[in-house]
């Protein structure tokens, strides 16, 4: 049976009791309202370690004053029965007052990764992420933990942290979970009305063109972006798009031209809903 576990002391303790049992633990830290995106994570965990921890937690210091912490879609039961039917040993969900103290001042950082794609609208995102993710090792010291790639900048983000602070995890990535038509899992789907919903795939469709044209021989990153701006304009004209950005995958460094590989990464505004998306294209 899965056990949840608020307190952070207790969450400690027990993390402690299982490492000195010799158990190895995988960690999936969400921030709730789970879908499929998520389970897939969890399988992906229960593969690599004997106890797979499920973190469910909005974490406040991720969200600038103007963006939807509030509005965060929540739904405490459905992530239970959705954790407990994947075989979630352990679900963590503490409340904001017991992850961070009235005077916390500590923050982990990658600023050189952080200041591109999401970092330019959300300058504050990835030293919230930084700081929470480095919470939750701490208190859980997992041996794994895994993350989807469709928060690519994140991944790349946390490997970096990882690496340059030593910390004894190793992360795991897990593919982006589509629905059928092909748009992105994700939590904020819930906001698009049922017309924006019916058009959001064209996201998707919009990457897949981009990507066909770059195997085709468009090389030049502007007349990518080119390409994806007037698929978008096209099909989803309600749409803003908040950056469309060729960068290299290991340092995220925008490319203008395009050598063997890339990813090609979105944020497009519609209606309440910021959704992300991204591809590897390669040159043939
Ligand atoms: P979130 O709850 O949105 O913070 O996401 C928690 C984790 O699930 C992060 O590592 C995300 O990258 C991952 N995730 C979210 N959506 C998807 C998806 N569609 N496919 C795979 N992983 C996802």
């Amino acid at each position: 049976m899965m056990k949840t576990i608020s307190e952070v002391g207790e969450i400690r303790e027990f993390c402690k009791e299982l490492k000195k049992q010799g158990k190895t633990i995988a960690l999936v830290p969400t921030m709730g309202f789970l879908h499929k995106g998520h389970i897939s994570l969890i399988k992906k965990a229960k593969t690599l370690a004997d106890i797979v921890i499920v973190s469910r937690f909005v974490n406040p210091t991720q969200f600038a004053p103007n963006e939807d912490l509030d509005a965060y879609p929540n739904d405490r039961e459905r992530d239970f029965q959705a954790t407990s039917e994947a075989g979630v040993d352990i679900l963590f969900e503490p409340v904001k007052e017991a992850m961070y103290f009235e005077n916390h001042g500590t923050w982990v950082e990658v600023p050189e990764l952080a200041k591109g794609l999401c970092g330019q609208t959300r300058p504050i995102h990835f030293r919230g992420v930084c700081t929470i993710v480095t919470k939750l090792f701490n208190l859980i010291m997992p041996d794994y933990a895994v993350f989807g790639e469709k928060d690519y900048q994140q991944l790349t983000i946390i490997r970096r942290m990882v690496r340059d602070l030593n910390m004894n995890v190793e992360i795991v990535a897990g593919e982006i979970i589509r629905e059928e038509d092909g748009l992105a899992m994700s939590s904020r789907n819930a906001y698009l009305t049922k017309e924006e919903r019916s058009l959001a795939p064209f996201i998707r469709k919009g990457l897949l063109l981009l990507a066909e044209k770059a195997k085709n021989g468009e090389h030049c990153a502007k007349n990518l972006y080119a390409v994806f701006a007037h698929f978008i304009q096209e099909h989803i004209p309600s749409a803003r798009i908040d950056y469309v950005t060729m960068v290299d995958k290991d340092e995220l460094v925008e490319l203008e031209t395009l050598k063997d590989s890339a990813v090609v990464a979105v944020a497009v505004y519609l209606g309440k809903a910021r959704l992300l998306d991204n591809i590897l294209i390669e040159s043939k």
